[in-house]
């Protein structure tokens, strides 16, 4: 299958240009201005064309909780974000700890054939918080293993579990949330198991990814590790950076306040945050009534952070693409995230100038739980592209 996309600005890590790109067999096989084949074209005047946004933190809800979301419906919403790989989390039930589940996964997702999975699974067997022996038997599909929403209270489970990730080269992603401060505290739980985990990293020499980094505290211990020379990425969420505690809803770790908000950015900005994740977590209204944490994120993702970090902040769309497409493509060590020829032709083509309403009514995701219904934002995905094929058309542009 060929395809040809003609008249873009296009965007990635390393900078952009106006032209075209074209895709064939499911690679980007040529770039540049002018372009002619005899196959279908999209004329994408007036749009921006990126690496499609690859998503390190998703909850798709699949096998168990299905009525809040499940692969198709998260697949459609995935496409409809201008996602086209998601790293999807363990707290399914049964608890990924499987490569059975993970194939069970894998298989729907390929079935439902929009988005590229990565499945992680549990550090501790079914979230026992202690047993690593179900690590021995996975095969090297696996990459990332983590106790999301948890996180591993035995100081000593972790310790070997990641003496056993050094060994097998796989990256311990870590919620990190010490559960006895938790009731009390949510800011110092974050911070000290955040320490926990960097020094456990340091001590054992194995690669982590922290989670969806929330404060200025556990921020400046990233970065302080970082410098260190310890193998740490790191996380933020889109809903951390644009909300601030004036909005009351739940999500764990929770909002924070303005200053916290203010300090992530500046870390974006000197380059010390990877990746921004979304943690789309869907739950049905009366889950969340009951006090579920989370929010339906992947569908709003990029004109968040487009409007709070490119229009009001001044990040350049460049390093907007390397947080989203290229550096989780590099951490899940896939061919994606950058616009250059022998890379996936998985892009997406998005409208800058135009300011929209985001409105849960539209969303592809079973889950509708977010407190940004009505906020206007910029940044529109018009297709999303996998492979050369289109996976998503936002039914209002006719192109
Ligand atoms: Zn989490």
């Amino acid at each position: 299958m060929e395809l040809l996309i003609k008249s873009a600005n296009v965007v990635d890590w390393c900078g952009s240009y106006f032209g075209d790109v074209y895709i064939n067999d499911g690679i980007i096989s040529e770039v540049g201005k002018n372009l002619n084949k005899d196959c279908k074209t999209i004329d994408a005047k007036g749009l921006t064309l990126m690496p499609s946004f690859v998503d390190l933190h998703v909850h798709f809800r699949d096998p168990g909780f299905t009525y809040k979301e499940d692969i198709e419906s998260g697949s459609k919403a995935a496409v409809r974000g201008g996602f086209t790989m998601v790293n999807l989390m363990a707290n399914t039930n049964p608890v990924c700890s499987s490569m059975d589940v993970v194939n069970y996964v894998k298989e729907k997702a390929s079935k439902v054939g929009l988005v590229d999975v990565h499945q992680v699974l549990s550090i501790t067997r079914n979230f026992d918080g202690k047993e690593i022996s179900h690590l021995e038997d996975i095969d090297n599909s696996i990459k990332i293993i983590s106790e999301d929403g948890k996180d591993v209270m035995d100081g000593n489970a972790m310790l070997e579990a990641m003496k056993l990730s050094k060994q097998k080269d796989l990256i311990v992603m870590c919620h990190c949330e010490e559960h006895s401060l938790s009731k009390y505290d949510m800011r110092i739980a974050e911070n000290i198991m955040t320490l926990r985990n960097l020094e456990f990293a340091k001590i054992t020499g194995c690669k982590i990814h922290i989670a969806h980094v929330s404060t200025i505290e556990a921020m400046r211990y990233i970065i302080r590790y970082k410098n260190e020379g310890v193998k740490v990425t790191c996380e933020v969420a889109p809903h951390h950076l644009f909300l601030n505690d004036s909005v009351k809803y739940r999500v764990n770790p929770p909002i924070r306040k303005e200053e916290d908000v203010l300090f992530l950015i500046e870390a974006i900005k000197k380059g010390y945050v990877d990746v921004i994740a979304t943690d789309h977590a869907p739950h049905t209204e009366e889950d969340k009534e009951n006090g579920a944490p989370g929010i339906s994120g992947i569908e709003t993702a990029f004109s968040l952070c487009y409007t709070k970090l490119v229009k009001e902040n001044g990040l350049s769309l460049s390093k907007l693409s390397e947080i989203m497409s290229k550096n989780p493509s590099e951490i899940l060590d896939v061919k994606k995230g950058t616009i250059e020829i022998g890379y996936d032709g998985d892009l997406v083509l998005v409208d800058l100038n135009k300011k929209y309403e985001i409105n849960v009514d539209e969303f592809k995701s079973k889950g509708k739980n977010t407190p940004l219904n009505g906020q206007h934002v910029y940044g529109k995905v018009v297709k999303t592209i996998k492979g050369g094929k289109e996976v998503y058309s936002s039914s209002k542009y006719n192109i």
